[in-house]
């Protein structure tokens, strides 16, 4: 077969199962990173969000791994709905191979995923925590691992994941291929990771640490009190099909789900407090149209690919500046368009500055005609400025839990 992808060195099953999956040309990164994990080598590889970086790694590991035989694929992840995203994504391109493909992550009983380890898999996607478990129980084992995969790798590296990632990393054998994939990459990687790594080869398209060009956003600032409202007046301005709110805490996503519900929209809710099962019906729910709205944490800001998300507001502005790229980054996904807003109070300004400056790019101020502001100083963001000296955002110094 003779396609975009086949050009690039891929073999015919790979290159039917993505046009299946309606793929016509391979998006650069794909372009650029599928050579390269084709031949064996290490890879950095970095890419704006929503630009198929789960294909760039993937096709070219399923051909490299060939037919079925030994666990020696590992992909992590951040959360169980972006391991259960790559997992499905592996089965889909790897469906004219031999090759299994499971997930291991917490939340849910061990009994299918021991039933699956023992039956013998090659790739398996998994969240670090529940992967540890099982290798503490014996239930299956990384020596025959051939390829590494850390997705959303500064997060992977961060001080909530690292102990764990560590302990993983250490259990693999030393002569393997290592690939690093995010959309926003600490200029220092090598030395956050060089343990990890060995001569790696750098893929880098776009724009470093900055939103797809397919989302539009701005921030509005609006004093505390009449943040809700704001939302609400945003909700009724927009022709949204589906909108993705999120929120600093998990308390706070309950209490503007609930509101948000009294006033007639149809909510899910994401974040950790929730059951397993609890989340995957409201991200399923979004999904399929049931919700309109989906308020979550930042446990939604990375990776997930939803379709058709038309709008991302932030309620709160995010804690890390990188989060605000991915947050905004699940609209205007695979080249569609999308609007991203920013609620911006004056214990917010702080932070809404380290975004713009993460992004080397000023947003706009975006004020809504007819919206009875009650003034504040937020309005004159210089004087503001003097009043608030920037914040240190070393990334050493977050939280676990989102
Ligand atoms: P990223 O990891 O870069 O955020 P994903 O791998 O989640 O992006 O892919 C985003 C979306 O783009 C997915 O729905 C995926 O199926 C789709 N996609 C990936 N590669 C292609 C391609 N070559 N052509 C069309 N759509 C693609
Ligand atoms: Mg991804």
């Amino acid at each position: 077969m003779e396609t975009a992808f086949s050009q690039l060195g891929l073999i015919d099953p790979l290159a039917f199962a993505v046009q299946e999956m309606g793929y016509v040309e391979p998006t650069p990164i794909q372009k650029q990173a599928i050579p390269i994990v084709l031949q064996g080598g290490d890879v950095i590889g970095s890419a704006q969000t929503g630009t198929g970086k789960t294909a760039a790694f993937a096709l070219p590991i399923i051909q490299r791994l060939g037919g079925h035989g030994a666990l020696r694929c590992l992909i992590l992840e951040p959360t169980r709905e972006l391991a259960l995203q790559v997992e499905d994504a592996f089965q889909k391109y790897a469906k004219f191979t031999d090759l299994r493909v499971t997930i291991i992550y917490g939340g849910v009983g061990y009994g299918k995923q021991i039933d699956d380890l023992r039956r013998g898999v090659d790739i398996v996607a998994a969240t670090p925590g529940r992967l540890l478990d099982h290798l503490e129980q014996g239930n299956c084992a990384l020596d025959q691992v051939e390829i590494l995969v850390l997705d959303e790798v500064d997060r992977m590296l961060d001080m909530g994941f690292l102990p764990d990632v560590r302990k993983i990393v250490q259990k693999c054998p030393k002569a393997r291929q290592t690939l690093f994939f995010t959309a926003t990459l600490p200029p220092e990687i090598e030395q956050l990771a060089g343990w990890a790594l060995r001569d790696p080869v750098r893929v880098e398209i776009g724009r470093q640490r900055s939103p797809a060009e397919t989302v539009s956003h701005a921030f509005y600032p609006v004093v505390a009190t009449q943040k809700f409202e704001l939302l609400q007046l945003l909700l009724e301005q927009t022709e949204f099909k589906s909108v993705l709110i999120f929120c600093r805490t998990r308390m706070g996503a309950d209490r503007i789900a609930h509101r948000l519900q009294a006033k007639g929209h149809t909510v899910g809710v994401l974040h950790s407090d929730r059951s397993q099962r609890e989340r995957i019906e409201a991200l399923e729910g979004f999904k399929s149209g049931r919700f309109e709205v989906l308020v979550a944490t930042d446990i939604a800001a990375r990776g997930l690919d939803i379709a058709g998300v038309t709008h991302v507001i932030n309620y709160d502005v995010p804690e890390n500046p990188e989060d605000y790229v991915h947050r905004i980054g699940r609209t205007g996904r695979a080249q569609h368009t999308g609007d991203a807003f920013t609620l911006v109070t004056e214990e917010d300004v702080r932070d809404a500055r380290s975004i713009e400056r993460y992004m080397g790019l000023a947003v706009e101020r975006k004020k809504i005609e007819g919206f009875p502001y009650v003034y504040s100083a937020l309005f004159d963001e210089k004087a503001l400025a003097e009043a608030t000296p920037p914040k240190s955002t070393s990334r050493l110094h977050r939280g676990v839990r989102r």
